[in-house]
């Protein structure tokens, strides 16, 4: 009777199995982070100090952590910079936290310090109100700005490019990356070569380049854009900029379509978001190409402009964090394992 009662059960479970099959996800690779690479992050190597510091404890450079908190919006005012963790940085650390969806401790632990150290975009994590998006997804510029017309041009600076990356290379990696965001949503870009008349105009800058943004050497930010429709997509021209690892061997090598893919985000009226795997995640490791957009990026920037008709869900969309929207398939193949295992004993 209990035999005919697990066999039953043990038949069900394989239909339903069959019926929602477990969804076959691309392999999810964290996001690397290498040692040697952050080490020569001349921004921000020194943070590694703090590893493991949590309220009340005092270390000379403290300050130079809080002026990072407050670079990306996640300290309100610039004075009563002390080298001591106090409160203000306590908060700072647990917005920090919650923003980039890690473990939310309010200390300085090795999972935050590595994330902090990683090269990322200078474009701030909070809008003007200082407000965190509390949402863990995709987030707009205060105001949610966003164009208005269908075709958006744009052009290349002719007196501010990188000349080791062929110029029609660089046409290149910015036709795919519009291409992808042209695919989701009713707009279109066409290259032109008024740089002055363009909507979006993309240049290549060292240090300070006159919008109060400058760029701070090897690693630590890497570009930065302006919300819509302002249009200016910068990119440091000190970085190691990559179209191919195989070719370019530097450790501190970026890649450039994954930034000018990220770059564009903003330039349309995306804002940071929370997801790790998400193009518009803030930070980017040496080496590494992410140019795939995710669900998240895709649910945004619809939002802003409606979907393209054409437009069609594919599965390097698919993330970590999608896959929780259906869980289904996981639990299911633990019980009939467990249910194997019972049927087992009894046979
Ligand atoms: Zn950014
Ligand atoms: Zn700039």
């Amino acid at each position: 009777m209990f035999r005919g009662l697990c066999y039953i059960i043990f038949f069900f479970l394989c239909l339903i199995q069959h019926v929602f099959p477990a969804r076959i996800l691309p392999p999810i690779s964290p996001p690397e982070i290498n040692v040697t690479n952050l080490l020569e992050n001349n921004t921000w190597h020194d943070f590694s100090k703090f590893i493991d510091t949590g309220k009340g404890a005092k270390f000379p450079g403290m300050s130079e952590l809080k002026k990072y908190f407050y670079r990306f919006g996640y300290m309100e005012s610039f004075d009563n910079f002390t080298d001591e963790f106090d409160e203000t940085l306590e908060t700072a650390v647990l917005s920090y936290q919650q923003k980039l969806g890690l473990p939310v401790s309010g200390k300085l632990d090795s999972n935050t310090i590595n994330q902090i150290m990683l090269p990322r975009c200078g474009v701030s994590d909070t809008d003007k109100d200082h407000k965190i998006h509390m949402h863990k997804h995709y987030a707009f510029f205060n105001g949610e700005p966003r164009w208005h017309q269908k075709t958006l041009t744009y052009a290349f600076s002719t007196s501010h490019m990188i000349d080791y990356i062929s110029y029609s290379q660089i046409q290149g990696v910015f036709q795919r990356s519009f291409a992808r965001w042209a695919s989701t949503i009713p707009v279109n870009f066409t290259e032109v070569d008024d740089y002055r008349k363009a909507d979006i105009k993309i240049a290549f800058y060292q240090g300070d380049h006159g919008d109060g943004e400058a760029f701070d050497g090897v690693l630590g930010v890497l570009a930065h854009a302006f919300s819509p429709e302002n249009g200016r997509l910068h990119l440091d021209k000190t970085e190691t900029w990559a179209i191919d690892f195989k070719t370019s061997g530097s450790n501190v090598a970026i890649d450039l379509e994954s930034v000018a893919t990220h770059e564009i985000g903003h330039i349309l009226g995306l804002a940071h978001s929370s997801v790790n795997e998400a193009i518009m995640y803030p930070s980017l490791g040496p080496r590494t190409r992410k140019v795939d957009l995710k669900i998240d990026d895709v649910k945004g920037i619809q939002m802003l402009y409606g979907s393209n008709p054409n437009f069609k869900y594919t599965p390097s969309m698919e993330s970590d964090i999608s896959s929780g929207y259906r869980p289904g398939g996981r639990w299911v193949k633990w019980v009939t394992m467990l249910l194997l295992v019972i049927v087992g004993f009894l046979v």
